[in-house]
């Protein structure tokens, strides 16, 4: 049976059994590109698999009749071009390279569905009002040079993207069909883009172990890096009295307490020592020396603020104490991107026509989604990853929750496309 209104299209066509059927062989056959013998994926950026990959992404694209253009930084562009193909478009995609072993879903499952979306407007010969893009992102797991160049963020230095091989990035963009030289002009602005809606699997256990089908991500989440030094007196381990050490990794351990205490304070930041190095690490000497990482996430900018300063005053009292000097050095500083609210309120809206349970959550992981709200609009939809896994080969989603998100972005796509355009 057709459906008889546009806000009732359903992704994989009209059939129960190829509904099933045609997004989730679309996973599959890209899920080959790189296949590994644990079942995992490997395809990494500019690789001969991620080649191959963007040729059968880009097969697909024309299949469907859409423009297909690979700007500067190597990104694949294909356009459904609507009814005022001029204005402003609607862009969806995610990436298709992999980490070294990763999962089938990851990146893969956001393009896919995005051309899944389009496949179901021509099907029903739809035109939309804007032109709607399915971008492919180039090299998400490692530098996100792709979104970075759309946002005008990339780092002019070309040194700073030497492949770990040693491979320069002219070379390895010139090898997709980009070219480094003229990378600004990869920029885009709210001008040509009116927003972007990234489909992603969560990454995480938020939504399965809520029960919701559906996350409507409230923006992705800000994340400062820190090197911790803790500088005390080596000595030795046998003459050393208690009372007279100034014990380095006794005053890192309870600065690693401090940093669990911020992070299980009331709100829904992480906090995280996950690197560590003790000197001289020898069993018989009082350590001296400690050096460790840390990690603070949150989608308030702020509250992330807050919470340092908390640690702050906390790590002068442990140096006191312990007679150790303890500084606090940043690394990284990402703010974090919020999602625009007509855009959540356009996926609830959605999720509540389509019957899906949802909830809403903030990323804690990076997308290309945050580069692009850089320059316009930006939304992102979750659908819950099996355990929670991702980045390894067990990386699992159903078949059913990849049609749930999928339609649901087929649904926020045309009901952005109406809303935008009043
Ligand atoms: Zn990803």
């Amino acid at each position: 049976m057709k459906p008889t209104t546009i806000t009732q299209l359903l992704v994989n066509g009209d059939c129960e059994a190829s509904r099933r059927h045609r997004l989730n062989q679309s996973i599959a056959s890209l899920a080959q590109i790189g296949k590994l013998s644990n079942g995992g994926v490997k395809r990494i950026a500019y690789s001969q698999e991620d080649i191959k990959a963007r040729n059968l992404v880009q097969q697909w694209m024309s299949e469907l009749e859409m423009e297909v253009r690979i700007d500067a930084a190597g990104n694949i562009i294909g356009k459904y071009p609507g009814k005022y193909p001029d204005a402003p478009a609607l862009a969806t995609g995610s990436h298709i390279d992999t980490v070294p072993c990763g999962g089938h879903y990851d990146g893969a499952y956001g393009v896919l569905a995005g051309l899944e979306a389009v496949r179901v407007l021509k099907e029903n010969q739809i035109r939309l009002d804007r032109s709607i893009e399915v971008i492919v992102f180039t090299d998400e797991e490692g530098s996100m040079i792709g979104s970075k160049a759309i946002s005008g963020r990339v780092i002019p230095d070309p040194e700073y993207y030497r492949r770990p091989d040693g491979t320069d990035i002219q070379t390895c963009l010139t090898r997709i069909g980009g070219n480094w030289n003229n990378i600004a002009q990869a920029r885009r602005s709210s001008r040509d883009l009116a927003a972007f809606v990234e489909l992603h699997v969560e990454q995480g256990p938020v939504l399965e172990s809520m029960s919701k089908q559906i996350g409507v991500v409230e923006g992705i989440v800000g994340q400062r890096r820190f090197k911790i030094t803790v500088k005390g007196k080596a000595n030795h381990a046998g003459t050393t009295p208690m009372q007279m050490r100034c014990d380095a990794l006794v005053a890192a351990s309870q600065v690693v307490l401090a940093v669990n205490q911020i992070g299980n304070t009331p709100g829904q930041q992480v906090a995280t020592v996950g690197k560590m190095e003790v000197r001289p690490n020898a069993a018989n000497v009082v350590p001296g020396w400690v050096e460790m990482s840390l990690d603070i996430r949150d989608l308030s900018s702020l509250h992330i603020d807050s919470l340092l300063e908390q640690l702050r005053t906390h790590l002068e009292e442990i140096a006191v104490a312990s007679k150790t000097q303890i500084r606090l050095n940043p690394c990284l500083h990402n703010e974090p991107a919020l999602a625009e609210t007509y855009i959540q309120k356009a996926i609830a809206r959605s999720c509540q026509k389509l019957n899906l349970s949802y909830t809403y959550l903030p990323s804690r992981a990076s997308h290309d989604a945050q580069e692009l709200a850089q320059i316009t609009d930006m939304g992102m939809i979750f659908v819950p990853s099996e355990m929670g896994v991702s980045h390894d080969a067990s990386e699992y989603t159903s078949p059913e929750q990849c049609l749930q998100g999928a339609n649901v972005l087929l649904q926020t796509l045309i009901q952005l496309d109406s809303e935008i355009s009043s």
